[in-house]
């Protein structure tokens, strides 16, 4: 129902920025309109959920906060404002009671993003937002609160509003929706943006074709990933031109700022974490007769794909002294030659420079425009941290929309 003296808010990007920015709105009596570019709404959202909906985390508040690393100052006021508990309270209240899973992942209870989209879009219609797909955002008009758009026939047209809320999203997977394209608008109106990136992101190897017919696809279980003095423990994908996977992605950050200085740059993969170098050399030298290099790592608990790489990174040359095979299995040197494009990245650095917006989200060169989600420069790693900055965020632009359009009529 919409208050008497509602006023319009126009959101711009149908993902979950803008759609909990809409709850929010439409929630305090304001009209709202969602303009999207795409046939319908939520589509990364929904792309999200199909390898599990990993809405956000367990972890003390410290911690978590302090995956946003340089972001951690200028995003945990709104995460301690909208954070892990209510986010889980409100997917319970779209009747998707979460469940915390592995290593303190919260997922909604079909773990895929598609029942709660459908509860979500009811709850928006039944609060009477108004969603209008096949609008693309293309810049600000020349009349305070005006935005230009093109509709699905390539016809121009003005929504004149009291306040808007852009949450375009960043740019990989554009075929979901965010293609980045609003960098060129908002760049031209003189407000920063940080180049974006890719972040959570594969990246090349120079694989021989041996190596690359027989794993592309195949999982390595289990490794320790080193880079620059950070490790992370977990699994990763043999990919047709690469590696990536949720370690990898850990250490995307790091190995994607080296590779802009120089290429390529080293990977340390330990093989087998549970294990030390000594108990590996023990287990190498009770070598049995006649037994093959390939038989032996096999039985130190190496699965087919991680002798392959030791092959692959030794040119079929792995060596024969016990002390020396463990270190490799222990330290394997993997030269990596460049991130994946941004369009494959799971994320997207860079963005709306901090200093360009207040406490509130509000742009200051742009009195009344409030920005949230993936679009502001900051990035984090997988597990969760992604979505819960992007519903944080919304919530506090939404709420900053209501407290300026509030002063606005006193
Ligand atoms: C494969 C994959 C898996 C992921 N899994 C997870 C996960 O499990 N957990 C997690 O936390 N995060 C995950 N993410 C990241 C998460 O999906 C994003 O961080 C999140 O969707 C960002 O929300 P947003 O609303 O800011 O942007 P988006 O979801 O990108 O939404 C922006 C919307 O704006 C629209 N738009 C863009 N430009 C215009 C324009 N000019 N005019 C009108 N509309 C426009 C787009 O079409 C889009 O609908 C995953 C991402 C990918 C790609």
């Amino acid at each position: 129902m919409v208050h008497p003296v509602a006023r319009h808010v126009a959101v711009v990007g149908g993902g979950p920025a803008g759609l909990m920015a809409a709850e929010v709105l439409a929630t305090a009596g304001m009209a709202v309109t969602v303009f999207e570019r795409m046939p319908s709404v939520g589509r990364k959202f929904l792309l999200a959920g199909r390898g599990g909906l990993n809405l956000t985390h367990t972890e003390p508040q410290d911690e978590f906060l302090a995956r946003y690393g340089p972001a951690r100052s200028v995003l945990a006021p709104s995460i301690e404002g909208f954070g892990p508990d209510e986010l889980r309270a409100w997917c319970a209240g779209l009747g998707q009671e979460p469940f915390v899973g592995s290593s303190g992942r919260v997922f909604p209870a079909a773990f895929r993003a598609t029942p709660l989209l459908r509860a979500w879009l009811r709850r928006l219609d039944e609060l009477g937002v108004e969603i209008q797909v096949r609008h693309t955002w293309k810049a600000w008009g020349d009349e305070p609160g005006a935005l230009l758009f093109t509709s699905a026939d390539g016809s121009p047209v003005t929504v004149e509003a009291d306040a808007a809320v852009l949450a375009l999203g960043g740019a990989s997977w554009p075929r979901v929706g965010s293609d980045g394209a609003w960098v060129g608008p908002v760049t031209a109106a003189g407000i920063g943006v940080a180049p974006l990136r890719a972040a959570n992101v594969g990246f090349r190897v120079g694989w021989t074709s041996t190596f690359r017919d027989r794993f592309a696809g195949t999982p390595i279980k289990n490794v320790r990933l080193t880079f620059a003095g950070a490790s992370v423990r977990g699994d990763a994908v043999i990919t047709a031109t690469g590696v990536e996977g949720g370690a990898v992605y850990g250490l995307a950050a790091p190995l994607r700022d080296a590779l802009e200085r120089e290429a390529p740059v080293t990977l340390m993969v330990d093989l087998r974490p549970d294990l030390s170098v000594d108990d590996l050399a023990d287990r190498f030298l009770r070598r049995r007769a006649k037994e093959s290099r390939a038989t032996l790592l096999r039985r130190a608990g190496l699965a087919p794909v991680g002798v392959g790489l030791l092959r692959e990174v030794t040119a079929n040359d792995l060596p024969a002294e016990p002390r020396a095979l463990a270190s490799l299995v222990k330290d394997m040197p993997l030269p990596l030659i460049a991130p994946q494009p941004l369009e494959r990245a799971i994320s997207t650095a860079g963005g709306i420079q901090f200093g360009e917006f207040d406490e509130h989200f509000m742009v200051r060169r742009r009195p009344g425009t409030f920005v949230a989600g993936e679009m502001l420069d900051w990035e984090a790693p997988t597990g969760g941290y992604l979505l819960q900055a992007t519903f944080s965020t919304a919530v506090a632009a939404a709420n900053g929309v209501l407290a300026w359009l509030a002063h606005e009529t006193t």
